[in-house]
């Protein structure tokens, strides 16, 4: 066994010494994680009551799941010579409501030895409207890829990664089979397919259109349906 040495602070013996500091009195002092905030604003979304973690809208399906979709998309940046801070749990200290006091139990680590801190932050919900809930309602998105088969959602996933901002879905929504992905133009969904088959065997199994109504200009408008069967790997490998 190593000599315990003592803390500057406190002058109780401590195993874990960070700038001769042990953990406590260094969370005193400098804090352990850097730049979480006390309070954070969660959109949701008052049509179809998904959360926005991140650039993405996700279900949930209790809301003790979308405490932790939230809770785990946080950066927790460990204050040097802190090496790394991992959440470890949570405990709600109020109960869930617009505003709800969370508890996190955060494990943090210093050359191999790990001690554990402890933050509150209150998520509080902010009622908005997804992008897909606003297109749906106004008519505006033009195509929608249904995707299907297995690992349908790795596969978009993949492609998605590679598109150009420009040309990305209004939304990604996974469903039972695999994942619908909504496009504004019909380019960019048509590029979305052909960059599909460049990485899986891809096969369309069925297009639809659908009249929509007249636009401003007084020309019919269409929504196009495409979907899209994932038949396993590409033989060509990955581009
Ligand atoms: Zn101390
Ligand atoms: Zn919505």
């Amino acid at each position: 066994m190593r000599g315990l040495k003592s803390c500057a602070g406190c002058g109780r013996p401590s195993e874990v010494l960070l700038r001769g500091l042990c953990p406590e009195c260094f969370d005193k002092r400098h804090g352990v994680v850097e730049g979480l905030p006390r309070e954070l604003a969660v959109d949701v979304c008052t049509s179809c009551g998904r959360i926005r973690v991140g650039h993405r809208w996700l279900y949930y399906r209790t809301p003790e799941e979308g405490v932790g979709l939230i809770l785990s998309s946080i950066a927790y940046k460990p204050v040097h010579p802190v090496e790394q801070v991992v959440l470890e749990g949570w405990s709600l200290e109020t109960s869930l409501d617009w505003r709800t006091r969370v508890r996190l139990r955060l494990k943090a680590s210093h050359q191999g030895l790990a001690f554990n801190v402890s933050r509150s932050i209150v998520l509080r919900l902010n009622p908005s409207t997804c992008p897909l809930c606003i297109v749906k309602r106004s008519g505006e998105y033009d195509t929608l890829v249904q995707v299907r088969g297995a690992a349908a959602e790795d596969t978009v996933e993949r492609v998605l990664n590679t598109l150009d901002p420009k040309e990305a879905p209004v939304d990604v929504i996974p469903v039972r089979g695999g994942v619908d992905v909504y496009f504004h133009h019909r380019g960019a969904a048509a590029r979305f397919v052909s960059r599909l088959g460049s990485i899986a065997r891809v096969k369309v199994s069925r297009i639809v259109y659908e009249h929509v109504g007249t636009s401003s200009m007084g020309k019919r408008r269409s929504r196009k349906t495409i979907v899209v069967r994932l038949e396993g790997a590409s033989q060509r490998g990955e581009r």
